[in-house]
């Protein structure tokens, strides 16, 4: 489906699947839970989901003539930290507005995990001081005009990197690639768990998995805490992505699954049940996953197997986006485990 869009290598390649035996039979052996590790999947800088996106931007980043990459995100954000490593690896600037979208105080939230990370590959960060909001942001508007009055050539990255043109190719690979490897494996995946907030990762993969009918079978768990805005900025980016690589695939509203029950209390902090995921997933699998993204989507997995939410025998995928960088920034929480 990718074959006429040009990508810039910046993974190892396809992603391990790893199945996780003893969280399955702690949650009662009805339901096989696997782990495609998109947190394994480069060398820049821990990597992340946002690389694999990113593979989709970067030739017209180059084709433009840009020197510097303009994004933004939270304090802690993995997405602005992933932008910095691509910037460092191509040899462009990078730009990074960092506003103030999580209520959390820990005493060393802004020097530690990701935006230590993204200081220490040269980025230039601006903090903000302004809430969440997944959409255009002015503050990032005026980091693009101030590198071009400087006389650079910013290219603009919007938050995620998921209303950009390309945001959502990245992720029809993931469903492209996943095919492949089931092929190998000689079994398919009933259901693909993945975290959403911003919302290129869940729409890439609807638009992928709508090749083999399997749309309606990627649950995604809001960590947003704005559902209904993300839910719409899903199902806008699924169309107009599909609209770019075949119009032939339509995807409507009731295609993204949204589970909604599992972001309280706000983006960016976890609940006591979110930690709990975090714990037990950590205790028995080895498997480290974050407090903002990936606990909230583990918990989600979790209760819904507790639930019986999936068939019994059911194969399901969690796709781990990476994250876990800013639980540095959670220190006090896990100060006792
Ligand atoms: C960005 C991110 C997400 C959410 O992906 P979107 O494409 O923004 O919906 C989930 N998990 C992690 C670790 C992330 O960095």
């Amino acid at each position: 489906m990718l074959k006429d869009f040009e990508r810039y290598p910046l993974t190892f390649g396809p992603t391990p699947i790893e199945k996780l035996d003893r969280l399955s039979t702690h949650l009662g052996g009805d339901v096989e839970i696997y782990a495609k590790r998109e947190d394994c999947n480069s060398g820049l800088a821990f990597g992340g989901n946002k690389v694999r996106k990113l593979e989709y931007i970067v030739p017209d980043a180059i084709a433009c003539g840009a020197d510097t990459l303009v994004t933004i995100g939270g304090v802690q954000s993995n997405h602005t930290r992933q932008v910095a490593a691509v910037a460092a690896k191509i040899g462009m600037k990078c730009r990074l507005v960092q506003e103030s979208w999580v209520p959390f105080q820990d005493a060393v939230y802004d020097r530690v995990g990701n935006i230590l990370l993204s200081r220490v590959m040269g980025a230039e960060i601006e903090l903000v001081d302004q809430g969440f909001d997944i959409g255009i942001r002015e503050s990032w508007e005026r980091a693009l005009e101030d590198v071009t009055d400087r006389g650079g050539k910013p290219y603009a990255i919007p938050a995620g990197a998921s209303t950009h043109r390309l945001g959502g190719l990245g992720f029809v690979g993931f469903a492209e690639e996943l095919r492949a490897q089931e092929k190998e494996l000689d079994f398919s995946f009933d259901y693909i768990v993945v975290c959403t907030v911003t919302g290129s990762t869940h729409a890439g993969m609807v638009v992928g998995f709508a090749q083999d009918g399997r749309a309606q079978n990627v649950i995604g768990i809001d960590a947003s805490c704005t559902p209904e805005q993300t839910h719409a900025q899903v199902l806008d980016i699924a169309q107009k992505t599909a609209d770019l690589i075949d119009p032939s695939i339509v995807i409507s509203a009731k295609d993204i699954v949204l589970k909604t029950e599992y972001a309280y209390p706000i983006y960016g902090v976890p609940s006591d049940e979110t930690n709990d995921a975090i714990r037990l997933c950590a205790r028995l699998e080895g498997m480290l996953t974050d407090p903002v993204y990936e606990g909230k989507s583990m918990q989600g997995m979790i209760d819904l197997v507790r639930k019986g939410f999936f068939e019994r025998g059911s194969k399901v995928l969690y796709a781990h986006l990476g994250g876990v960088p800013a639980i540095n920034g959670y220190s006090y929480i896990y100060r006792n485990g």
